[in-house]
């Protein structure tokens, strides 16, 4: 948590400034205790029976009916079995309005173009019920790591994943997606309550150096937004040159594109023109969120419109598995489940075994992490599952299924990477818990073989309390 006197004092003038009377309250919602939220994975479970079964202590966010924030308890809520299987994402509160606003229809073409470590992609993919195409781009490969983890722990199956340049995507996609999201790098200011790093990095030099990239950034997603499209600006942070601002000088460079004046729950702040020099008077349009006036710790979104209808040609994917890994897919299908996947989309890509959503003549020669929804690889002339594969089947579709309660410790067990005791018949095993699925496990003489990729084990948990020290 942010020490009060640790922020600088420039920071505390300008906010003083904005704020005025308010100051008091703000500061107190940014050096008060922080209290996450958690987002229920539609893909997976809807927010009643979560709520049933819920572990910690929930209340609703008010503008997002799958979002709660989570009251604090001795537990760890990134270390449950119900986190590792996807029921929901941590995420704060204000960031949850991102989708709400952006709004995505299932089979629309959606662009998130800087998307790690997935909390608002994995929204866009829940509200889209995992159909049309969702891209997410990272820049930093470490970071689009942590995305295509989170996007298969969602079950998410619907996504392209890239690790590519904002300018690179502009040139290649121009005017291809109903909806883009751009979730702007930022000083920040809205980390202060739980990152002391977001408070010593800051500086008024900083603040001018992220609207400058976040000017370049908005142009670039300008261009991929077809006519009639949607575009969402965003950013974690209070300061005006980063928020009005930056939209100001879009919208002077941009008239092809208009605020959109969108639903405001009564939490939701508007835009300050009068923060910014000649600033256009739509920019009340724009939507703030502060930490004290509602849960979250607070953004800034700006929703624009593209004048114009002209929906893009959007070639379909075909299916083109050369015959060896067709066959070896196959004779694993026939084994291990009841019911397949679709075939469209189904493409090889490396030794990986994708369904994509995206005809490949798109994606192509673009720095692609994750071509779609990865369902194994095939070594010598064998299909091995992919975890993504498991995280998004239902138990019901698979032929050998351990499904266990929460407090059964093989739970625990398998999350660890332990392998299993068990009467089995050779092959495959989904692991799940109270039906929803962990991963893969392969029976071999009486065993089974824990297939947890190691990056997923939860190495170091003893137990489900959080540590006291
Ligand atoms: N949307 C994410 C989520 O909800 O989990 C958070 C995105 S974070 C606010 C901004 C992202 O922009 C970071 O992952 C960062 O790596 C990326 N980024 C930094 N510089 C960038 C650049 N020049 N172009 C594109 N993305 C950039």
């Amino acid at each position: 948590m942010a020490e009060r006197l640790t922020f600088p004092a420039r920071f505390l003038e300008r906010m003083q400034t904005w704020l005025g009377a308010e100051i008091g309250p703000f500061l107190q919602a940014l050096t008060g205790p922080y209290r996450t939220g958690l987002r229920v994975n539609t893909l997976k479970i809807d927010p009643e029976a979560f709520r049933a079964r819920s572990p910690f202590p929930l209340s609703p966010v008010p503008w997002c009916p799958e979002g709660f924030v989570l009251e604090a308890t001795g537990l760890r809520p990134g270390r449950h079995p119900y986190h590792a299987a996807g029921l929901y994402y941590l995420q704060d509160p204000s960031a949850m309005a991102a989708a709400l606003l952006l709004d995505p229809q299932p089979g629309e073409w959606v662009l998130d173009l800087a998307a790690a470590p997935g909390g608002k992609t994995t929204h866009l993919a829940a509200r889209m019920r995992n159909t049309g195409v969702l891209v997410a781009n990272e820049i930093h490969p470490r970071r689009a790591t942590v995305l295509a983890f989170n996007v298969e722990r969602m079950g998410v199956t619907h996504a392209v994943l890239l690790n590519e340049t904002p300018q690179r995507l502009a040139e290649r996609w121009a005017g291809l997606f109903d909806r883009v999201l751009v979730d702007a790098p930022c000083s920040g200011e809205g980390m202060f309550a739980r990152d002391p790093e977001a408070v010593r990095a800051w500086s008024v030099e900083r603040v001018r150096r992220s609207a400058g990239l976040q000017k370049a950034l908005l142009h670039e997603a300008a261009r991929l937004v077809r006519p009639g499209g949607c575009l969402l600006y965003a950013t974690c942070t209070f300061a005006p040159e980063e928020n009005e601002g930056v939209v100001d000088a879009f919208l002077k460079a941009h008239p092809d594109f208009d605020l959109v004046d969108p639903p405001r729950p009564s939490a939701f702040d508007r835009g300050h023109p009068e923060w910014v020099d000649g600033g256009d008077p739509r920019l009340v349009r724009a939507v703030r969120l502060w930490p004290h006036r509602g849960p979250g710790h607070g953004h800034f979104y700006a929703l624009l419109r593209r004048a114009g209808e002209a929906p893009p040609h959007r070639p379909r994917p075909e299916s083109d598995l050369p015959g060896r890994a067709r066959r070896a897919y196959k004779a694993f299908c026939r084994e291990a489940l009841r019911e397949a996947p679709g075939e469209d989309g189904l493409i090889l890509h490396g030794d990986g075994l994708y369904r994509t959503p995206m005809a490949p003549t798109l994606w192509r020669g673009l720095r692609v992490l994750r071509p779609g929804w990865w369902l194994g690889r095939i070594r010598k002339d064998r299909f091995e599952p992919g975890h993504a594969l498991a995280m998004a089947l239902r138990p019901e579709a698979v032929h050998q299924v351990l499904d266990l309660p929460l407090d059964d410790p093989r739970v625990l067990a398998y999350l660890r990477g332990e392998p299993l005791e068990g009467p089995w018949r050779e092959g495959w095993v989904l692991v799940a818990v109270e039906g929803f699925p962990l991963g893969w496990a392969r029976a071999d003489h009486g065993r089974l073989k824990n297939l947890l990729p190691t990056a997923v084990r939860i190495i170091r948990w003893g137990t489900l309390e959080e540590d006291r020290a």
